[in-house]
């Protein structure tokens, strides 16, 4: 009878398990031989430099389709990823797609920068490092061409550590990013000690730019900081002509947003590329 019970709370819980819940347990089962099965697919975001609006490289975001769970957005598989042990193999796979797409622009002759994200997890032991350091330096590509986009919550988990390890990656040549800056907890203490060449303004105060004084007073004092760091600044989430004029006032580095293109197939991007003018470098 016991049995029975167990059985039957199980179908009640199973039958009221909400979709989301569901899904999530599919995206589990289905994430191992995402790789292998080559669902996996990189898009790239143009960076634009903000003073004259040339193209400066792109960021690299992923892209997952499945047969059955259809077009799985980062935000909803990431997390899982992470939980599930696969992050890893995922992050490596990035890392080797956007080192060969570095090297076919530099054969095109196209002095493009690529970013690419980091997980929490993959700060969390010292394999990326070595497999990075490994990975640049057999392809020849020139290492600060690559930066590696971290979020300030994936540092603090372990911020010892995580500097140990992002001053390791850029004794190598690559750059460190501070990703969606202004959204995590990261004091100016822990940023002065941090190891990075760029800090990465949230769209969330870059969105509503136009309207809000509170967000230009928020940018135009994070852009100087970042400044008086001796660090690149981009924004994110541009997507109006008028946040770009605000920001180049302000003396913004680079940008990054719907404006100027969403993220595309490689295919599409570089015809886009084609519609830009010549690209520039540094
Ligand atoms: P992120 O690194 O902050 O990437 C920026 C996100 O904002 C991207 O969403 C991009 O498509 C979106 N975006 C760009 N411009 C605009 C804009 O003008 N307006 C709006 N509303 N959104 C814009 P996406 O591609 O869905 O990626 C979401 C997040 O997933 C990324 O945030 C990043 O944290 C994570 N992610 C993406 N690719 C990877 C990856 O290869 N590895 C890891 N670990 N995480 C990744
Ligand atoms: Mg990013
Ligand atoms: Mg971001
Ligand atoms: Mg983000």
């Amino acid at each position: 009878a016991k049995a029975k019970e167990d059985k039957l709370s199980l179908v009640i819980y199973e039958a009221g398990m909400d979709e989301v819940h569901m899904r999530q347990l599919r995206i589990l089962r289905c994430l191992p031989e995402a790789v292998e099965k080559d669902q996996l697919e990189l898009h790239y975001q143009p960076k634009m430099n903000c003073a004259n609006g040339k193209v400066k490289g792109a960021e690299a975001l992923i892209r997952w389709h499945h047969p059955d769970l259809g077009f799985v957005r980062p935000d909803e598989f990431i997390p899982l990823a992470e939980q599930a042990g696969e992050i890893t193999r995922i992050t490596r796979w990035v890392c080797l797609q956007v080192i060969q797409q570095l090297l076919v622009w530099q054969q095109a002759g196209k002095q493009l920068s690529v970013s690419l994200n980091l997980s929490a997890v993959d700060l969390m032991s010292d394999g990326l490092a070595d497999f990075l350091s490994q990975a640049v330096a057999s392809s020849g590509i020139e290492p600060h061409l690559l930066t590696l986009e971290v979020t300030e919550s994936a540092i603090m988990h372990d911020p010892e550590a995580a500097i140990a390890r992002l001053q390791r990656l850029q004794s190598v040549g690559l750059r460190i990013s501070i990703d969606d800056y202004g959204t995590g907890y990261s004091s100016l203490a822990q940023l002065k000690r941090l190891p990075v060449n760029e800090l990465k303004i949230d769209r969330s105060f870059i969105q509503h730019l136009a309207e809000s004084e509170q967000d230009r007073m928020i940018v135009r004092s994070t852009l100087a900081l970042a400044h008086d760091f001796g660090l690149q600044a981009v924004a994110e989430g541009i997507e109006e002509e008028s946040a770009w004029t605000i920001l180049k006032e302000f003396g913004c580095d680079e940008l990054q947003g719907y404006y100027f293109s969403k993220p595309l197939p490689v295919a599409e991007f570089t015809q886009w590329l084609l519609t830009q003018e010549e690209v520039i470098s540094s």
